[in-house]
């Protein structure tokens, strides 16, 4: 078994700092290089986001060199003002189709990895496809349909983000 998270490599132009990687025991090599996360429900409850989540956030950048993005339906239009001073992309849904549009926001992200992070019901498809979905079941309780579509459930969005921070649990999680 192996981890190696925020690792500092010369890639021949500078340093970089590389992702969580992990190789588990019977499911194979996780190389995390993207984070994508819904908002309520996940990051904040009725529009306001949670205390340990701009901590988290922070860190995952900074020290893991994570990207960051947030996806959301922005049912109480917070999620500008809440966030303004995270490092993180923020994309407010468009469509109708908003299951849809989740799941082909990966898309951009080509072969890098993502770890997608939901609670609700349109979460389904972007958990499916990432490489790791993360469901938060939370103060406002996750979908059943997210929930068998996740890889790991955890109960609060520190306990998510800490899995993220020490990836050694996630190891212990999902070995076979
Ligand atoms: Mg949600």
């Amino acid at each position: 078994m192996s981890v190696k998270a925020g690792v500092q490599t010369y890639d021949g132009t500078g340093v970089m700092t590389i992702m969580i990687g992990l190789d588990i025991p019977g499911r194979g090599a996780l190389n995390l290089e993207v984070a994508v996360f819904d908002y309520n429900g996940t990051l904040a409850v009725d529009g306001q986001m949670l205390g340990p989540v701009a901590e988290g956030i922070r860190r995952l950048v900074e020290e893991y060199g994570l990207e960051v993005h947030i996806l959301t339906s922005d049912t109480f239009g917070t999620v500008n003002q809440q966030c303004r001073e995270l490092p993180v992309t923020i994309q407010v849904l468009r469509s109708k189709e908003h299951t849809a549009e989740k799941a082909a926001y990966l898309e951009r992200f080509g072969e890098r990895q993502v770890v997608a992070v939901g609670n609700g019901s349109n979460d389904e498809d972007m958990l499916k496809r990432a490489a790791l979905g993360v469901v938060i079941i939370g103060g406002e309780g996750c979908s059943s349909r997210a929930l068998t579509a996740a890889d790991v459930a955890v109960n609060r969005v520190e306990d998510a983000l800490g899995l993220l921070l020490n990836p050694k649990r996630l190891v212990a999680t999902l070995r076979r």
